[in-house]
């Protein structure tokens, strides 16, 4: 608590040592007359902003000379008289005697098709019809959250989804959509990015392409692709307001995946052509640092990047009602704006889920001490991270789709399961020097671990289960997918889901989909008649973890309540054992549960306890009511199978 504290006083100090209170409220509309503003760096000359009647060509109606601030160097100013409702604006910055180029501004709010061009509208009128109420989210204590990460195109674009408004925001408005997630049982939509991003044309939608959307454009404004319309501003920003509305009258949850940590082009950027490299890291010999594996890396450490951070995040929340956040490349980003972002969110909503990607896909310009890599994750106690050390356990190694771990029988992964099951906290019957990467635990609390197996990265599970175990038939291939999604579910950590692995989904053994065709990336809901019983198992699993206390001691204070309530039995190669125990004086209705993990090809005979034993999970299938009893203090757990009990 010291450290924390510590940490407080230091951000404090650090934020009002001379620090520039950015105002990001580049256009501000009333019938009137509309207000610009701009934040540029101290030296730019001079800022002109244009008027059209068009978000793309038509014509210029206006041209305005914005005036410096007198007080705040940088800042910029124009008043323009009458109703600009419905038109268009850029702006173009002078520095060193050249225009940098036309650019909507670093925050606007709308923009034209592509996002080109600011929008002048009226944001009170983007408001659904009980949007007050509608924006109210469900309360979810951390440890509850199901988290099923999804891409609009993936989930409604296929005709089997049977949902009128495929690949957009408003397929989940549909009834039947929100049907879907409710039966499922997930509370919580993490939206693959789903700002203004750069890599779809929305001019022509009609080509049908199909990207994840890892390019951004316009950090606070959604996306056009996903509209019906991308070349009316305000369409975009209603029909995602009514995706979050009718998510949050369902009881569930948005989260937004938000990619701060680059930008799709530096040159031709809004960053850029507004802040010339203020907001971005360079190396010692003045290239762009590369920390994102994009082509450069943004630079939160920095004043201006971090109040923008700051700004957006909280902007989503405050327009939107977005519930928490996803960091794409968080070890991109710095440990002190990371837990100022976390701070400011948690103010707002104590419970608010913030978590991102522990990693940067290259080295960055400023140490990894300060990042907000997984290893640092103690000192950010709001946020949780991914665990890469149980997702490689139990489908393998990231450098190979033909490698197998735990789920192939691979033996030697059992450390690292019982770390992803502990949620990354510190247990005493953890050997950390044999987990695959954490040689510690990374957590405070196994509420700062996100617990998954797949994700949209990488193969999906079902693709990587055949690219590496050779010969895999159908019904192992569902045993295996099954067990693995037990791990996750049973984990101490916050379980999170790529959507359609509920339906078997797969992507035809493809590695990185980022734009494959909708033929790769689709669901396809054909699969729910043909596997009735992998979404029936989905189902139940995540109703066993919402109906008992046991899977979540994250959130309980007790420091030592993983060591009290959590017990590895003995196991063995691909044979974990894990009792979560003394429950009732948790509040469970269930004393003891045991979850029994072989990853063997063989059956597995157990040692237990001797007890009178209810069977609730056995192999493809999970009744909570109870398959079967047995007295006994052995069982035989089959191959490839997850076998779930209690006394
Ligand atoms: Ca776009």
């Amino acid at each position: 608590m010291k450290k924390i504290l510590l940490t407080a006083i230091i951000a404090l100090t650090m934020a009002t040592a001379g620090a520039r209170d950015y105002n990001f409220n580049e256009m501000t509309y009333t019938p009137k007359a509309t207000q610009f503003l701009l934040n540029t760096n101290d030296d730019a000359q001079e800022v002109v902003l244009r008027i059209y009647d068009a978000g793309k060509d038509g014509n210029m109606i206006k041209k305005v000379n914005m005036k410096r601030d007198k007080k705040i160097a940088g800042e910029w100013h124009a008043t323009v008289k009458g109703d600009l409702k419905g038109r268009f604006y850029t702006f173009d910055v002078k520095y060193n005697g050249v225009f940098a180029g036309e650019n909507p501004g670093i925050f606007a709010k709308a923009v034209g098709v592509n996002g080109r061009r600011g929008a002048i509208i009226d944001m009170a009128e983007t408001n659904p019809e009980g949007w007050d109420i509608g924006r109210r989210s469900p309360l979810i204590a951390l440890g509850d959250h199901i988290i099923y990460e999804m891409h609009h195109r993936d989930f409604s674009i296929d005709p089997s989804s049977g949902l009128q408004y495929k690949g957009k925001f408003l397929a989940l408005t549909e009834p039947k959509a929100i049907e879907y997630l409710k039966t499922l049982g997930v509370n919580t939509i993490h939206i693959l990015p789903s700002y203004d991003y750069a890599s779809i044309d929305e001019e022509h939608l009609e080509q049908n392409r199909y990207n994840w959307g890892y390019d951004p454009l316009n950090y606070n404004v959604p996306e056009g692709g996903y509209s019906t319309n991308p070349y009316d501003p305000a369409t975009r920003i209603r029909e995602f307001k009514m995706m979050v509305q009718a998510l949050h009258n369902a009881g569930i949850q948005v989260v937004l995946d938000v990619v701060y940590n680059h930008t799709y082009s530096i040159d031709d950027g809004n960053f850029q052509r507004t802040c010339p490299d203020a907001f971005y890291r360079k190396n010692p010999d003045g290239s762009w640092s590369n920390g994102s594996g994009c082509g450069n890396e943004t630079a939160s450490d920095q004043e201006i990047m971090r109040a923008y951070m700051l700004a957006s995040v909280k902007y989503w929340m405050d327009e939107y009602g977005i519930d928490g956040f996803r960091f794409d490349l968080m070890g991109v980003h710095d440990i002190e704006t990371m837990n100022a972002i976390a701070d400011m969110v948690h103010e707002q909503f104590p419970q608010s889920l913030i978590y991102g990607e522990g990693w940067s896909a290259g080295g960055c310009a400023i140490p990894n001490e300060r990042l907000g890599m997984k290893a640092n994750m103690k000192q950010m106690p709001g946020i949780a991270a991914f665990s890469d050390d149980l997702r490689d356990a139990l489908r393998g190694p990231w450098d190979g789709d033909d490698k197998a771990a735990f789920l192939g029988g691979v033996p030697g992964y059992e450390e690292s399961i019982k770390f992803g099951i502990a949620g990354a906290s510190l247990h005493p019957q953890i050997d950390y020097s044999k987990v695959n990467y954490s040689k510690e635990p990374f957590a405070n609390n196994p509420n700062q671990m996100i617990a998954y197996v797949s994700c949209h990265d990488d193969m999906c599970l079902v693709d990587r289960l055949r690219a590496s175990i050779p010969n895999l038939t159908t019904k192992d291939l569902i045993k295996l997918d099954l067990m693995a999604q037990t791990a996750v579910f049973t984990s101490q950590g916050i379980p999170f889901m790529l959507s359609g692995e509920e339906m078997l989904r797969d992507k035809k053994g493809v590695h990185n989909s980022y734009e494959s065709p909708d033929s790769i990336n689709h669901l396809d809901w054909n699969n729910l008649n043909r596997y009735p019983q992998v979404f029936e198992y989905y189902k139940n699993l995540i109703a066993l973890r919402k109906n008992h206390v046991a899977f979540k001691m994250g959130g309980m204070p007790q420091s030592n309540i993983l060591a009290q309530h959590l017990e590895f039995l003995p196991g063995g190669d691909c044979l974990v054992v894990y009792r979560y125990k003394d429950l009732k004086v948790l509040g469970d209705s269930w004393n003891d549960i045991i979850v029994i993990l072989n990853g063997n090809n063989e059956r597995r005979t157990v040692k237990l306890p001797k007890s009178t034993y209810t069977i609730v999970g056995d192999g493809d299938v999970i009744n909570e009511q109870g398959l079967y009893t047995i007295t006994t203090d052995e069982i035989i757990v089959p191959a490839r199978s997850a076998i779930i009990m209690h006394d």
